[in-house]
């Protein structure tokens, strides 16, 4: 049964981040309209969903966001938002007070203008992204920062985490930098050395015992949201899903406990992995939940490069990974085999370019 669904509102966006996952040109609308939407929502309560991530591109750019919104509250989902600020308002600021969210998750991409907007590339967002969160904050929505971690911040953790702190807000970096979901390497381009990740690692254990921060190995791609209260109620990327056996394919809770919904209304079980996708809108929720779920729990071939690895278990890599870097999901993404290689202490074994595509075949490691 799903219990959580990441929805993309839209792909659109009013930032430029040079390592944006999101691909805009295979891609084009038209996007879901309004009652399409509210379609999808009435679906997705019928299925069980509790925990509705709303994301983008920028979810605020959508003009009806707030019919959206209003809709999905109404229905009784914990609605989370993911956004990047720029766009907020008073007007969403009055909104939120009447109407609490659950969580608003705002991304930063530099502790100042000079180093956040390297990534946006939108002079002034670092302005209007203060601002945004002043307004999140003064209407009480529950708030957390975080960082996806690239060559651009990787040396500003201090700095960024001291941002949250002066403004009392939690603080949480993914390490995780992914190809673009239709395959784009660009993002690739931007992502940290493994060993850097590791150092990393240890940068924000030290900064644990004296600011509130939070580390993710990996990015949660169809999560529920981590509360401030606590953890989240169900797995992430990083978590081991209570029915998935050692030799599943897929292990985390995608398909299984979540699911992700793309801007054209395409149900997938991840939202860096869109293959089996299914028409949500054409199609009886019965036959996607059971053909995702086939999908995700068949078994990891015997001859496959992961096949008895003995790090599997704590592995970055994943299949979704692995298709994005590789074609396969049966194949190893080399930059995480890597990383989890160097963050267990172990030599990296692939060690091509981290910031270059993965070779097409790729052999066992001794692991
Ligand atoms: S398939 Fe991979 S990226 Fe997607 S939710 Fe699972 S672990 Fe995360
Ligand atoms: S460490 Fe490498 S070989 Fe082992 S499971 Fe991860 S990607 Fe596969």
């Amino acid at each position: 049964m799903p219990l959580n669904c990441l929805f993309e509102l839209t792909p659109t966006c009013n930032l430029r981040c040079q390592f944006c996952y999101v691909a805009l040109d295979p891609y084009k609308g038209p996007y879901l309209s309004t009652d399409q939407i509210k379609s999808i929502l009435d679906k997705l309560e019928g299925a069980g969903v509790l925990w509705l991530t709303l994301t983008g591109g920028e979810i605020f750019s959508r003009r009806d966001f707030p019919e959206i919104y209003l809709y999905a509250r109404g229905k009784g989902f914990l609605v989370t938002l993911f956004s990047n600020a720029t766009m907020m308002n008073e007007r969403l600021a009055e909104l939120f007070a009447e109407h609490p969210p659950f969580l608003v998750e705002v991304s930063i991409y530099g502790p100042n203008a000079e180093i956040y907007e390297r990534t946006t590339q939108i002079p002034g967002s670092f302005a209007r992204f203060e601002r945004g969160i002043t307004l999140l904050q003064k209407c009480g929505a529950p708030l957390v920062l975080k960082t996806p971690m690239s060559v651009f911040t990787q040396d500003h953790l201090a700095e960024l985490a001291a941002f949250a702190k002066a403004r009392g807000l939690r603080y949480k970096v993914d390490t995780a930098m992914d190809a673009r979901h239709d395959g784009g390497s660009e993002p690739v381009v931007y992502r940290i050395a493994p060993r850097r990740v590791k150092e990393l690692h240890a940068e924000m254990d030290q900064l644990n015992g004296r600011v509130e921060v939070t580390s993710e190995g990996a990015s949660a791609m169809t999560e529920a949201p981590s509360h401030l209260a606590g953890p989240a109620p169900v797995g992430d990327c990083s978590t081991t899903a209570a029915d998935a056996g050692p030799e599943d394919l897929y292990r985390c809770g995608a398909g299984r406990t979540g699911l992700f919904i793309d801007a054209l209304g395409n149900a997938s079980h991840c939202v860096i992995d869109r293959e089996p996708s299914f028409p949500l809108l054409n199609m009886e929720w019965d036959e996607v939940w059971e053909r995702m779920g086939a999908w995700v729990t068949q078994p990891l071939p015997k001859d496959a490069p992961c096949s008895g690895c003995t790090l599997r278990k704590k592995c970055a890599s994943c299949p979704a990974r692995s298709r994005l870097a590789t074609g396969s999901p049966y194949l190893k993404d080399p930059y995480y085999c890597d990383v989890t290689h160097v963050v267990n202490g172990l030599e990296p074994v692939v060690h091509p370019d981290y910031r270059t595509m993965a070779p097409r075949t790729l052999g066992a490691c001794a692991s």
